[in-house]
């Protein structure tokens, strides 16, 4: 672990033991997914599990892309399909938190006493309502001071990947970790980056898409070069594409020249069951299981599990 040492981050209490206090058990709307799930999308059964735990960062400084929708979303998809997955919220506004259902007052147990190594990760994670597979780490609106409380603390970019790399956390056995990141470039990214060995970055199908994208791919380049060798940008998802529009397919066009296989083949369309489900606490797989938002992150999820798997086996 590249000598980096938070002596508080994973001590106090027995956090295996403590993992389970948010169990909230199999309720009859996750069953009602999940067999929506089965009827609807058979050939999206098993998913392929990776062979070692993937930590994806959901990255782009730019504001309102569908970072959040998509981290939730896809984690959903995959928690669906039998595997287990953990989103780590790290935008002080919670909105992964609130589409998967997962309380996130000021004060409750978050993100932000995780970075500050006050507690351990797995006493931060709550079960999510979507699925018994699904967890989150939440982020309450204290986190919006930690950029500057983090500067001055010890080995600060590395933070997150501490936390993440704790025998608690280990030992509960994710298959897959997003971490949604907020709209900027600052400390709390640099930290998602850190920890992640995969960046998916979400690009909207829309006019001024691709401006800062090159600030943002620099930035990568720079925690590769000095913090994480191993980063890499390992997917882009065009999302919020509109067929009606000449301009969403000329964008999806460009990225794809850019990019190339980069790119996933599926694209997230508009829709408005999409936007609504974080509304009801739900991710659009629980919402809306038939929807094409819904049938799309599924598509999406299943591309990105079998990649892995080819990568993982090459
Ligand atoms: P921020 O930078 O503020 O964190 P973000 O990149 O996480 O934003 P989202 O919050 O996921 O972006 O999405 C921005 C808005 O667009 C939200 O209101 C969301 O519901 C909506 N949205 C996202 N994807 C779609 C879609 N495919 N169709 C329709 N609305 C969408
Ligand atoms: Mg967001």
């Amino acid at each position: 672990m590249g000598g980096m040492r938070f002596p508080a981050a994973t001590t106090g209490g027995d956090p295996a033991m403590s993992f389970g206090k948010d169990d909230i058990g199999w309720t009859p709307i996750m069953e009602e997914a999940q067999r929506a799930t089965r009827v609807l999308h058979p050939e999206t059964l098993d998913l392929p599990r990776p062979s070692h735990r993937r930590v994806i960062t959901v990255a782009n400084q730019k504001g309102g892309v569908g970072k959040t929708t998509s981290t939730v979303n896809l984690a959903a998809g995959l928690a669906l399909h039998g595997l287990k997955v953990l989103v780590v919220d790290l935008d002080p506004q919670g909105n992964a938190s609130t589409a998967l259902g997962v309380d996130h007052r000021s004060g409750s147990p978050s993100v932000y006493e995780v970075l500050l190594g006050e507690i351990s990760l797995s006493d931060a994670a709550a079960q999510s309502n979507q699925s018994p597979n699904l967890w989150c780490v939440p982020a309450t609106i204290d986190l919006a001071g930690s950029e500057i409380e983090l500067v001055t603390m010890v080995a600060r970019e590395g933070r997150l990947k501490e936390a993440l790399n704790s025998e608690a956390v280990n030992e509960l056995g994710f298959d897959y970790i997003f971490i949604d990141c907020p709209p900027s470039l600052g400390l709390l990214t640099v930290n998602a980056m850190v920890a992640a060995h995969e960046v998916l970055i979400p690009i909207q199908c829309e006019y001024y898409a691709l401006e800062g994208l090159g600030q943002l791919l620099n930035n990568i380049e720079l925690v590769q070069a000095h913090l994480n060798p191993a980063l890499w940008v390992s997917t882009i998802l065009l999302t919020m594409y509109d067929g009606r529009t000449k301009l969403a397919d000329q964008v999806a066009a460009e990225v794809r020249d850019h990019f190339g296989e980069l790119a996933l083949r599926t694209v997230i369309p508009r829709s408005v069951k999409i936007s609504e489900a974080p509304g009801f606490g739900q991710t659009v797989l629980t919402y809306d299981p038939g929807s094409r938002g819904s049938m799309s992150y599924l598509d999406a999820a299943r591309e990105i599990a079998e990649r892995g798997v080819e990568r993982t086996t090459e």
